[in-house]
C-alpha cells in the first residue's frame, strides 16, 4: 500500500532533513518534487495544486526556516496536510440508532461489494457484538445471492433466505421486516452493480434507498482504478446521499491516488479499506495512521 509514493517522498525528505539550514528555494525545490510524486501517484491535479500551495506557504514561513530543525518542521507540515487531505478524523458508522441500523452498499460490478458486505458484517458481529443480517438485492447476476449466502456461512452471519424472482425493492422490504421481527441490530443490503454508471443502476438504487431509509449508504470502489474511482464516487454522490466510501484492493495499490483524492474531490469520508481477499481483509480508515504509513 502506497509503496511508490512512500519511496518517492522518503527520498525528498531524507535530503531535506539532512541539511542544517534551509532556504526558501530549497523548500520550493523539494515541493516541486513532492508535486511530481503526488502526480505520479495519480492524485487529482487540483488536489495536488492545493496541497503544494498550502504546504509551501506554511513551510517558507520565516519561523520554520529559522528554526533549529527546519527539515523536520517541513516534514511535519507535509504530514499534517496529508492527514487533512485524507479527511482528518476517522469516521465511525452510524450504529447508534433504534435497531436495526441499516447499511446499504452500492457500487459497480466487480468493485468488491459482496466481499466487502461480508467482511463488514463479520467485523460488526465479532468486534462490535452486533447481531447482523445480510441480504443480497442483486437479481441481475444469477449467482450473486448465493455468493453472499456462502460468505455468510463462512463468517457466521445470517443471510436472508433467497426467494427466486423477487425484485430488489421487494427483497429490501422483506429484509427490513425480518430484521425488525427477529431483533437484528444491523441489516446490510448488498445491492446490484453494473459495469458502468447508468440510469437503470441509479434508479434501482434510489428505489431501494427510499424503501430501506438506510443510515449508511456506503460506496464500494476499487482503489486500483485511481481517478476513475473518484469519478465513480462523484457520479453516485450526485444521485444518492452517500455517507462514506470503502476503497477495496488497497493491498495491491502502490500508488494511492484514489485514497488521496477521494475526500477533497467528493467531500465523502473513506470509512474502510479493503486489504485482501480474505474475510479479515478490512481495516477502518484512519487518516493519521495512513499519513504515517505514507511518510514512513
Ligand atoms: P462485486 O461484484 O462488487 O460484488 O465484487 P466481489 O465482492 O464479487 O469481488 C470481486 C473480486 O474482488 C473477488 O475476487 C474478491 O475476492 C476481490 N476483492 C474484493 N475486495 C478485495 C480487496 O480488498 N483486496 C483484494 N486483493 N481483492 C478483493
Amino acid at each position: 500500500m502506497f509503496e511508490t509514493l512512500s519511496d518517492r517522498l522518503g527520498g525528498v525528505f531524507d535530503r531535506l532533513r539532512g541539511r542544517g539550514a534551509l532556504s526558501e528555494s530549497d523548500v520550493r525545490a523539494a515541493m516541486r518534487e513532492v508535486r511530481i510524486a503526488l502526480l505520479e501517484a495519480d492524485v487529482a491535479l487540483p488536489v495536488v495544486r492545493d496541497f503544494v500551495d498550502k504546504v509551501t506557504e506554511q513551510a517558507v514561513g520565516a519561523q520554520v526556516l529559522r528554526s533549529v530543525t527546519p527539515g523536520q518542521q517541513v516534514v511535519k507540515i507535509v504530514h499534517d496536510a496529508l492527514v487533512e487531505m485524507l479527511g482528518a478524523e476517522a469516521s465511525e458508522l452510524a450504529l447508534d440508532v433504534t435497531p436495526p441500523a441499516i447499511m446499504m452498499l452500492v457500487g459497480l460490478q466487480g468493485s468488491g461489494k459482496t466481499t466487502t458486505t461480508a467482511k463488514l458484517a463479520k467485523r460488526l458481529s465479532e468486534r462490535d457484538r452486533k447481531k447482523v443480517l445480510m441480504a443480497s438485492l442483486d437479481v441481475n447476476r444469477p449467482a450473486a445471492q448465493q455468493q453472499l449466502a456462502t460468505l455468510g456461512e463462512q463468517v457466521k452471519v445470517a443471510t436472508l433466505p433467497i426467494v427466486q424472482g423477487q425484485p430488489p425493492v421487494e427483497i429490501a422490504r422483506r429484509a427490513l421486516n425480518a430484521a425488525k421481527l427477529q431483533g437484528f441490530d444491523v441489516l446490510m443490503l448488498d445491492t446490484a452493480g453494473r459495469l458502468h454508471v447508468d440510469q437503470a443502476l441509479m434508479d434501482e438504487m434510489k428505489a431501494v434507498a427510499d424503501v430501506a431509509k438506510p443510515q449508511e449508504i456506503l460506496l464500494v470502489v476499487d482503489s486500483l482504478t485511481g481517478q476513475d474511482a473518484v469519478n465513480v464516487a462523484q457520479s453516485f454522490s450526485a444521485q444518492v446521499p452517500l455517507t462514506g466510501v470503502i476503497l477495496t484492493r488497497m493491498d495491491g495499490d502502490a500508488r494511492g491516488g484514489a485514497a488521496l483524492s477521494m475526500r477533497a474531490v467528493t467531500q465523502k469520508p473513506i470509512k474502510f479499506a479493503g486489504t485482501g481477499e480474505k474475510m479479515d481483509g478490512l481495516e477502518a480508515f484512519h487518516p493519521q495512521r495512513v499519513a504515517g504509513r505514507i511518510l514512513g
